[in-house]
């Protein structure tokens, strides 16, 4: 149900404002998302960390086989798709209780950014609700969203509103 509902989601003013921005800084924007859905691709951001896994990816949940792609929607309900080695075939996403994905790699750019900016998040999920607080000490922190999130405090900046119009302005692009 989620392939076919994200299947049909097209990226939005927000995500093209990203994939522009990423142009003009190339490597030194680190784009990091909670998002499992490729709306980031469709924008044709080049770097991105799905840091909660990509809906659009299976894995073996037994054998060391890389994920791969995997649009399939076992549609009408199929039997639990099997891996060769007779393993289960799982989403490549991060379901509630395992760990997210690149964390080493995400704290490495928290500790060496500059500018820290998140957009759209309830503030509320760990451990991408704690990164504001990790860079408070050397980065200016930004907020963009239509609410102020549950840790709105720890930002020094909170631009309020939808991220498709703020984001354009903010960047300029
Ligand atoms: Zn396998």
């Amino acid at each position: 149900m989620r392939r076919r509902v994200a299947a049909a989601a097209k990226p939005n003013p927000a995500h093209i404002a990203l994939a522009k921005l990423e142009q003009s800084l190339g490597d030194r924007l680190f784009l990091c998302t909670q998002n499992v859905d490729d709306l980031h691709e469709q924008a044709e951001s080049k770097r991105i960390v799905h840091m909660h896994g990509e809906l659009f990816k299976s894995r073996c949940d037994t054998c060391s086989r890389p994920p791969f792609s995997d649009t399939s929607t076992h549609d009408p309900p199929a039997e639990h798709p099997r891996c060769e080695c007779g393993g289960g075939i799982r989403p490549h996403i991060c379901w509630f209780g395992e760990v997210p994905f690149e964390l080493d790699r995400i704290f490495r750019a928290l500790d060496e950014c500059t500018v820290f900016m998140a957009v759209g998040t309830s503030g509320v999920v760990e451990p991408a609700a704690s990164f504001v607080a990790h860079v408070a000490g050397h980065a200016r922190t930004i907020y963009v969203g239509e609410e102020q999130p549950a840790n709105a405090s720890a930002f020094t900046e909170c631009h309020l509103g939808k991220a498709g119009e703020v984001l354009p302005r903010l960047f300029d692009v």
